[in-house]
């Protein structure tokens, strides 16, 4: 089984994503959790690339395929090996953040963005994805206070773009959620850390069984 975790920066995944994995591996399953970009050691320096704030300008082609490099990677190193031997994987974003972050925050075609992701994932497609969605207001106020909270560890390149952008990531994803309701399961991040946990391990119990 291969989950993802999808949604503006600061709407909870992490959280989100170690409950899911903590009661996975409480059930005996056997779990791997992960992230991108990153995830591998080559992910891991590209995700230093496309993230720090001090390269300068990245042109938008830049970012789309180290984005995608990064998950190319990943896909081959860790995703299929841990599937091919029965794990569940969860990650910690995928091909839908480049959608909603470079096709339509960037204003790029998201087709040409998915068509870049086929070629990277060699069409490996999440079973099911949890999509935690904030109002964008919501999502930046998260991330300033956690920006406060981890001493000197600012806001990173992405995450420092304007309010605008944010909006635009955040509507895509709720397209991508409009447009294939079978694999995505948009939820009302709005909520307590309960509540939303509730909600998915009701979901992920109900996935199991079919
Ligand atoms: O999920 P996490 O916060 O670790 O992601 C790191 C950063 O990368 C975030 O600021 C996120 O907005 C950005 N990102 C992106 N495009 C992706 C994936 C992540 O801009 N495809
Ligand atoms: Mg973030």
């Amino acid at each position: 089984l291969f989950i993802t975790f999808e949604g503006p920066d600061g709407s909870g995944k992490t959280t989100q994503m170690k409950l899911l994995g903590e009661r996975l591996a409480s059930m005996g399953a056997d779990v791997v959790r992960t992230r991108e970009p990153g995830g591998t050691p080559i992910g891991d320096r590209l995700r230093e690339i496309v993230l720090s704030p001090d390269n300068g300008e990245m042109m938008d082609e830049t970012e789309i395929l180290l984005y995608a490099a990064s998950r190319a990677q990943h896909v081959r190193e860790v995703i299929v090996p841990a599937l091919e031997r029965g794990k569940v994987v969860i990650c910690d974003r995928f091909v839908d953040a480049s959608i909603a972050y470079q096709g339509y925050g960037l204003g790029r075609d998201p087709e040409e963005v998915a068509r870049i992701n086929r070629f990277a994932t060699g069409g490996l497609r999440p079973h099911r994805t949890y999509l935690l969605d904030v109002p964008a207001a919501v999502s930046r106020e998260r991330l300033l206070s956690r920006a406060l909270a981890a001493s000197g560890a600012g806001l990173d390149r992405i995450e420092q773009k304007e309010r605008e952008y944010h909006e635009r990531v955040r509507d895509g994803f709720l397209l991508i959620a409009k447009a294939e309701p079978q694999r995505v399961m948009l939820i009302d991040a709005n909520r307590t850390v309960a509540d939303i946990a509730a909600d998915i391990h009701a979901d992920f119990d109900r996935l199991l069984q079919q």
